[in-house]
């Protein structure tokens, strides 16, 4: 089904659309990729393994003969970014539409269709701060005040110290987003499959919509040493004569807090000691205090990183 009312432009290595106009025709790629805003009318999806698409599928005709103003076949992949029209794809393999690809959507010829409708972003994900788009790109980018947009196959992307409200929009496949920071949410879209994820302990993260299968959005524990002020080592060192009362905090393996009942990352126990030393020898033991546990939704003190307004007023509760 690679017949086109005209003779197709042959394209070697991944085909570019940008700056076609009437109804396109894109035939023999590898995987598809379609770029927010891309088409301005239907995209007609005729023959493909799976479409991943945050655009819905409409129920469009049968897979048939396709009038065409020019038709495009290549080897390796697809990428979509402007057509002033309809776009009909055929004998490609799996295709992705981003937020807004395409004013409509019909996919009568693909083998199964992922779309998930539970939310949309804000606002467009290719105007994002850092805007990723290919295959095997790197970016590392510091505090984006509005998003990070990846499209394609295995780019990785870096965000650090990030301190705003973000969403992460990902499509394609094999991508990975790290982001580490501090008191910011991270609102997460997949569009695709086998993408991941990864947030730091103190960000808060979720996903908004995915559409795909084995996308993965992994939050980072927060280590228990986070909430330690004062280690044992320390809290001994250079203890000489004397009698000496001690506090400090270990970490423990514990999941749940017996301080305030929360499921936690990280418990830890505050011990305190009242001994007398001689030689730096506790040889005298007044009282060996008890065991107080905390966690990082009871504790005041997690870490260098300040709490969010929110964990604050808990903490402080
Ligand atoms: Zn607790």
């Amino acid at each position: 089904m690679n017949d086109w009312t005209v003779d197709p432009e042959r394209v070697s290595g991944d085909v570019r659309l940008d700056g076609y106009a009437g109804t396109v025709g894109l035939s023999e790629t590898a995987d598809v990729y379609v770029h927010g805003g891309a088409v301005t009318g239907e995209l007609i999806v005729d023959d493909a393994e799976y479409v991943y698409t945050d655009v819905p599928a409409e129920g469009g005709g049968p897979p048939g003969e396709r009038t065409v103003d020019t038709a495009v076949a290549g080897e390796e992949d697809g990428y979509v970014r402007d057509v002033d029209g309809d776009l009909v794809v055929r004998n490609v393999e799996d295709v992705f539409v981003a937020d807004a690809g395409a004013a409509t959507l019909s996919a009568p010829g693909a083998e199964r269709v992922f779309h998930d409708d539970e939310a949309t972003p804000t606002k467009p994900p290719d105007d994002y701060e850092v805007s990723v788009a290919g295959w095997e790109q790197t970016e590392t980018a510091r505090d984006p005040r509005d998003g990070v947009a990846v499209l394609g196959a295995r780019n990785e992307v870096t965000i650090e110290k990030a301190a705003h409200d973000i969403t992460v929009y990902v499509v394609g496949w094999g991508n990975e987003v790290t982001v580490e920071g501090s008191d910011a949410d991270v609102t997460t879209f997949f569009v695709g499959r086998d993408n991941r994820v990864s947030v730091g302990p103190y960000l808060e993260a979720t996903t908004a919509a995915d559409s795909g299968t084995d996308n993965e959005l992994h939050r980072e524990p927060i280590p228990p040493e986070a909430l330690i002020q004062t280690a044992e080592s320390e809290a001994k060192s250079g203890l000489l004569f004397g009698r000496h009362r001690l506090t400090w905090q270990a970490p423990t393996d514990e999941e749940w807090c017996q301080n305030c009942g929360a499921d936690a990352d990280a418990v830890i126990v505050r011990r305190q000691s009242d001994a007398f030393y001689l030689f730096g020898v506790p040889v005298w033991t007044f009282d060996e205090g008890g065991a107080a546990y905390e966690c990082e939704q009871c504790s005041t003190h997690v870490g260098r990183v300040s709490l969010s307004e929110s964990e604050r007023r808990e903490a402080l509760r």
